[in-house]
């Protein structure tokens, strides 16, 4: 099948961004900056590259927001929408009715989830997928005899969406101090973070020990109150955070000992991105539910869920009306375009690609920028990876010493990525990525040079500015 790009005439940006700063309320986003700049408007995107409006073209190494796996500008999802959109745009699955994309998606996502889970609720989020979690459990607990467990232990620093119960699960401060979150019901626990908190202890004893936090809460709260653990495999908003290999198996250990649900957010890890279907399987989690969004669908359209692991599906089951579900659970359009994604993964076998060829050489590169001035630490796993800027460089990360987070050097850097030409996120002096599952080793290599390049531009700022002394 050939393609002819669509190549759209360049837009009148100044006016754009004028009806953009008068009328467009952007999420997460100081509007008062924004305005002083103008937004830069993004026109197309082919492959891993995105356009502008004013022509320039640049990598897109975090993939729109963790979900472009296939990357940009792929027909056959564009022609799969168009068809579902053709024959039936919408229909619910309320009233004892379905639709046959959904049905094949349920179908297929009970093929390549991890064993035992067979059940898949839809939503049009990953935000509204947590929301159905906390629901869900509790709904669980009380068809097991159990009402009076209701509480959900989280982590600091987790990130799993922004409705009331998502953000109230996440654990960021800056969102918790608006609005009263978290709601009752809801408490969290540190965050595996070894270079925070491991000091004097090697990655795999800092592994069990952060375990070890669930269990004393666990026992605080009363294991007969506590519904369930949440935790997204690998932290992604909260700056690509890989845990130490021991975590995640302790974890299942003290949810089977206090018979807590275990629930993976894989609203990120899933489909593909550290070179499994799902990170449960790499860390032997064995979750009871897992939370699916960004890459189900390659962001094309919106569309989320809960794998619905066999202990939690079976009682739902028995147990009558759940009273619970949104209107575009199931849509049928998202789910046309998920199924094409899923193909588009297993055809070009680009998990297996992302485990055991483009992952490992990702890992060697970005690795490499370990050896640079600014850089403390440079780490990944699969399509994942983050690097921290420092002061002072050190063997061990205990002993580097950081920027004081008001100098905003992650923004710094941010900025001279986003102007020559690689979309990279900074969260505080983490620099962050997570590329088109699509992407070449050539591109990888590309991507790393301009990375290199934008480092060095960061580092004669940052000497210049007296930072380093
Ligand atoms: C993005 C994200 C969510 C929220 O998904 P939305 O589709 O933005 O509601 C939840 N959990 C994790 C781990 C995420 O990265």
């Amino acid at each position: 099948m050939t393609t002819t790009p669509i190549v759209p005439e360049l837009p009148d940006t100044k006016g754009l961004q004028r009806l953009d700063t008068a009328h467009y309320l952007h999420p997460f986003t100081d509007h008062a900056a924004l305005a002083q700049k103008g937004a830069r408007v993004m026109v197309r995107g082919d492959g891993i590259y995105l356009w502008d409006s004013d022509g320039r073209k640049a990598l897109d190494a975090m993939s729109g927001l963790w979900c472009v796996n296939v990357g940009y500008g792929r027909r056959s999802i564009t022609e799969a929408v168009a068809r579902q959109m053709d024959t039936l745009p919408f229909y619910n699955s309320f009233f004892n009715t379905t639709t046959i994309p959904a049905v094949q998606l349920a179908a297929k996502l009970a093929k390549i989830a991890p064993a035992g889970f067979n059940h898949v609720f839809f939503t049009g989020s990953g935000s509204e997928a947590n929301d159905t979690n906390v629901r869900m459990v509790r709904r669980y607990w009380d068809l097991a005899g159990q009402p009076e467990r209701t509480v959900i232990i989280s982590r600091h620093n987790a990130y799993h969406g922004s409705t009331m119960a998502g953000a109230s699960l996440g654990g960021m401060s800056g969102m918790h101090v608006q609005g009263g979150l978290p709601i009752p019901g809801i408490v969290h626990i540190e965050q595996p973070h070894y270079a925070d908190y491991g000091a004097g202890m090697t990655p795999e004893e800092f592994g069990i020990h952060a375990a070890g936090w669930l269990e004393e809460r666990i026992r605080e709260l009363g294991p007969d109150k506590v519904a369930a653990f949440i935790g997204e495999p690998v932290q992604g908003a909260g700056g690509v955070i890989i845990p130490p290999s021991t975590y995640w198996p302790e974890i299942r250990r003290i949810c089977d000992k206090y018979d807590v649900l275990l629930i993976a957010d894989e609203v990120i890890t899933g489909f593909g991105r550290l070179g499994t279907w799902f990170a449960s399987d790499l860390y032997g989690m064995r979750p009871d539910l897992i939370t699916f969004a960004k890459g189900v669908t390659s962001g094309y359209v919106p569309l989320g869920g809960v794998l619905v692991g066999d202990r939690v599906a079976d009682l739902l089951i028995k147990g009558g009306d759940f009273n619970h579900g949104f209107t575009y659970s199931g849509h049928p359009v998202a789910c046309a375009a998920a199924l094409e994604n899923i193909r588009i993964l297993e055809e070009e076998g680009l998990v297996d690609r992302v485990a055991h060829d483009t992952g490992p050489y990702l890992q060697q590169r970005f690795g490499s920028l370990a050896a640079h001035p600014l850089v403390g630490t440079a780490d990944s796993l699969g399509f994942v990876a983050g690097l921290t800027l420092v002061r002072r460089k050190a063997a061990n990360v205990h002993q580097q010493v950081r920027f004081d987070p008001a100098l905003g050097a992650g923004m710094l850097c941010r900025a001279h990525m986003f102007d020559n030409g690689v979309i990279m996120r900074a969260v505080g002096d983490r620099m962050i990525i997570a590329p088109p599952l699509v992407m070449t080793r050539d591109q990888v290599d590309e991507m790393i040079q301009k990375i290199r390049f934008c480092l060095d531009l960061t580092l004669a700022d940052a000497m210049e500015r007296g930072w380093l002394s």
